[in-house]
């Protein structure tokens, strides 16, 4: 049984990496599928084909989430195809990383911009059409809301301080939103990746010596793949969960298990 059959979803930043992958997951349960991208029209219309190919419904629209108006018309033209939306994956992530010594205003300004701010306008455009709209024949929900967060909503990271402080301002945007919206029926939590083989993070897993650093932070020693991912949001967009609410999933291979106390030493 296809368990998204007939609702329409977008997934921002799905032309690579985990949106890519949620997107697809998504289409194969048979949702209707917005493959949103910033700027590599490309690899959205191949993930669109990919979708398309199989059997899936798909359309690729360009904007950037971290602009008002560009969420609007992405809204606006999601509309046009699909008529609604009934979940929203706030994907679309970047990194800029420094000492924090050195981070320019403008290597802060772009990621929380994208990861926060980003997550803060497509989320109330949503909002707006899950309240319009009411909750329809074939959910439980009046919609669903599902943001990309990270392990670093919890773990801080040295040299990263501007996108552990966006993943910890999701973590509140979301608990915030899911303690506002309940009673609207409108379902929202957070996906927490550990560490995901994807273009993000490629430093951290394409040589032999950093990959057997990172697996001493994963305590299930393998690195996660889009799909681990795809499959979760799956799960949390579905009925299947439809009494999970305000809660960060952690998909991480045990990464929040403080492994270093593995030993219990100390
Ligand atoms: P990725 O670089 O493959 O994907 C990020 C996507 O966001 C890209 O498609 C990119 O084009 C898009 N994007 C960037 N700026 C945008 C903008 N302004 N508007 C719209 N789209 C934009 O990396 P990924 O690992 O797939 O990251 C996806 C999400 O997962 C991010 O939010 C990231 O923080 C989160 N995450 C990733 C990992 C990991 O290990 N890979 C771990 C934890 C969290």
């Amino acid at each position: 049984m296809e368990r998204l059959k007939g609702q329409a979803a977008l997934v921002t930043g799905s032309s690579s990496g985990i949106g890519a992958a949620v997107a697809k997951c998504f289409a194969a349960e048979g949702a209707k599928v917005v493959v949103n991208y910033a700027s590599s029209s490309e690899e959205a219309e191949e993930v669109v084909e990919e979708i398309v190919a199989d059997g899936g419904d798909a359309i690729a629209v360009q904007a950037d989430v971290s602009q008002e108006d560009q969420v609007q018309s992405l809204f606006a033209k999601m509309f046009e195809a699909y008529g609604t939306i009934d979940i929203l994956v706030n994907n679309a992530g970047v990194q800029q990383d420094s000492d924090f010594v050195d981070m320019t205003l403008e290597q802060w300004n772009t990621v929380i911009s994208i990861n926060l701010t980003g997550q803060f306008l497509c989320s109330r455009e949503a909002v707006k059409e899950f309240l319009r709209r009411g909750i329809p024949s074939y959910s439980r929900a009046a919609g669903k809301i599902i943001c990309m967060s990270s392990v670093h909503e919890i773990i801080p990271w040295a040299g990263h301080c501007n996108y552990a402080a966006s993943k910890g301002g999701v973590m509140l945007l979301m608990q915030s939103m899911a303690q506002e919206l309940a009673h609207k029926k409108i379902r929202i939590n957070s996906l927490g990746p550990g560490a995901i083989k994807t273009p993000i993070n490629q430093d951290s897993w394409d040589t032999p010596e950093a990959k057997e650093e990172l697996l001493k932070l994963i305590p299930y020693n393998r690195i996660g793949v889009p799909e681990d991912i795809g499959k979760a949001a799956v799960w949390l967009a579905s009925e299947e969960s439809d009494y999970v609410h305000g809660i960060t999933l952690f998909v991480d291979g045990g990464m929040t298990l403080y492994p270093g106390f593995a030993t219990g030493g100390g």
